[in-house]
């Protein structure tokens, strides 16, 4: 039997027939989608009376495991004011004593709070020295720690930094941790600490702790999503018991990081292991992660100019690779038909991401091999103005998280960068108006901030540059509006990039992205006209029904 939506304002994402009244869908599939006089007459049939109907939303960066991983981290309240920060960790400790909670970790201090040199483990002594104590920084890259938490991870002066120049302890004069390190640094040694105080954070992913993130997305019309980062295989056991139990309502792209050209086949290994075992209907594997730099606002991204509060004025950030490791890493993943999703926020980063695709392609063409890999840059904050044309006519997608369009990482990067440069970044139009695919994402990587993975939440901080929740200071920048106005994203852009595009970077554009007979039936009902309403209220579009696979998942259909 067929279900028939009629007399709606529906957006298809088809650029063929862009806009229809009438849908109909049977079992998964659209049967029909055009003009209500042309619908099936026999079916279950509901009026929209006027309401309109997108296709399902793509999220295609984000991080499940991550944020049901984060479940039991403390929240701090939001402020720049170190006291108040610190009286609130003190009251903690002291209403949670050590038995109860024997590692404290509280996320987010503000990036901009701390100077270059960072916060020490003393200050963070003075509100809790009996059991170890950690903060993270609102850019998820600098992390704070006290005495106890260095001492029982063994970490000292005579400790080598992981990875120079990226995954390093910050140290004072005598090479003495300060208790600050940059990037992932830490993890090394977490396992000493939680061995010696008998306790683990609940770090295997169960069925119950994803959950929520999974309903999250049903309530919010998220149909797709594109994994940032496959966290080991306990996520995928426990997605593949949600999927089973029609718990998890989205199609899934997992992607598996690699670190190297040395690991990078071991990795590919662990791909198809992955796709073997856990690929269906709903989930596939086909793409590597890569991180290439750091980030903007910690000054470990890299950079073509030299980091202008760079007392030597050589420090140009770090890069994970050259040109010619990453050109070598593209030639393996084509010759496996892979995609390659990487993680760059700094031009150089950029450049050489393109320089490297340049280099791959034009070997691939002299062997007589054919190019299918996919690159995916993710992230690309700043690019050099010469270097906009280039995703275009490289193939590369570009992804973005468009609710970082606003204030949510502050001006800090402009202490790297001056204001100029800083007043360049997060700009997409003229890699769209140059015919490159743009796509759109979250990237949360917590439950904190997992809120913000509401599309029509991102879509109206793309959208106006200002973020409601994050602002700018309206004292500099003049209605909290982060410059350049000619980045705002337009509507078109925005949901062309979280539905068809997404899914042509998923890989799945013959299934999902747009609403054509055949495809999917995944499509949102909403209560506002998304085109219409006024700009600052984006955010507050509701939806009335959620369809998956032709079934209600959120909502009511009446
Ligand atoms: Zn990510």
């Amino acid at each position: 039997m067929q279900t028939i939506l009629r007399n709606g304002k529906i957006y298809t994402s088809n650029p063929l027939q862009p806009w229809a009244e009438a849908i109909a869908f049977e079992g998964d599939h659209i049967t029909f989608i055009g003009a209500d006089a042309d619908a099936p007459a026999s079916g279950i049939i509901y009026d929209l009376q006027g309401k309109m109907v997108i296709p399902g939303i793509i999220d295609s960066h984000i991080h499940p495991g991550m944020v049901s991983q984060s479940s039991w981290h403390i929240k701090l309240p939001w402020t720049e004011n170190v006291d108040e920060l610190l009286d609130f960790v003190r009251t903690y400790a002291e209403e949670h004593p050590r038995e109860e909670a024997p590692f404290l970790y509280f996320e987010y201090y503000p990036t901009s709070m701390f100077g270059t040199q960072g916060p020490t483990k003393e200050l963070l002594d003075t509100a809790c020295s009996d059991r170890p104590c950690y903060c993270q920084d609102f850019g998820e890259h600098l992390h704070w720690m006290n005495t106890k938490m260095l001492e029982l991870m063994e970490v000292t002066r005579d400790t080598p930094d992981p990875i120079p120049g990226l995954e390093v302890f910050v140290r004072d004069k005598e090479g003495n941790p300060t208790g600050w390190c940059k990037e992932l640094a830490w993890r090394h040694f977490q396992d000493k600490m939680y061995e010696k105080i008998g306790w683990e954070p609940p770090q295997r992913l169960t069925s119950k702790l994803m959950e929520g993130f999974f309903c999250f997305l049903s309530e919010h019309g998220i149909t797709a999503i594109a994994d940032g980062l496959v966290e080991g295989e306990d996520q995928l056991a426990a997605m593949k018991e949600l999927d089973q139990s029609g718990k998890m309502n989205v199609y899934y792209d997992g992607i598996v990081r690699f670190y190297s050209v040395k690991d990078l086949p071991e990795k590919i290994t662990e791909l198809r292991r992955y796709a073997e075992k856990y690929s269906g209907k709903h989930m596939k594997f086909n793409t590597m992660k890569l991180f290439l730099d750091g980030t903007n606002e910690s000054g470990n991204s890299a950079s073509l100019e030299p980091f202008q509060n760079d007392p030597d004025g050589m420090n140009c950030g770090e890069i994970k690779m050259e040109t010619q490791e990453l050109t070598e890493c593209f030639l393996i993943c084509n010759q496996e038909k892979l995609d390659v999703h990487i993680h760059m926020v700094g031009d150089r980063a950029f450049r050489t991401g393109c320089d490297a695709v340049e280099a791959a392609q034009k070997e691939v063409a002299e062997r007589g091999d054919a190019w299918v890999c996919q690159p995916i840059f993710a992230h690309c904050e700043l690019v050099a103005p010469e270097d906009m044309h280039r995703p275009a006519e490289l193939g590369i997608t570009v992804n973005w998280s468009c609710h970082w369009s606003g204030g949510y990482f502050g001006d800090v990067a402009k202490e790297f960068f001056g204001f100029d440069k800083w007043a360049g970044m997060y700009q997409f139009n003229p890699m769209i108006e140059a015919g490159a695919l743009v796509t759109f994402s979250s990237d949360v990587v917590t439950f904190y901030e997992l809120h913000r993975a509401d599309p029509f939440f991102s879509m109206q901080v793309a959208h106006t540059r200002v973020d409601p929740e994050v602002p700018l200071d309206p004292q500099k920048y003049p209605g909290s509006v982060r410059p350049p106005v000619s980045a705002k994203l337009s509507r078109e852009t925005l949901l062309t990039g979280y539905t068809r595009n997404g899914a042509k970077q998923m890989r799945m554009e013959s299934k999902l992205g747009t609403l054509e007979k055949g495809k999917i039936a995944n499509l949102n009902i909403i209560s506002e006209d998304f085109f219409q309403v006024p700009s600052d209220q984006i955010s507050q579009i509701k939806l009335d029904t959620v369809i998956f696979d032709g079934k209600v998942v959120a909502g009511i259909l009446e």
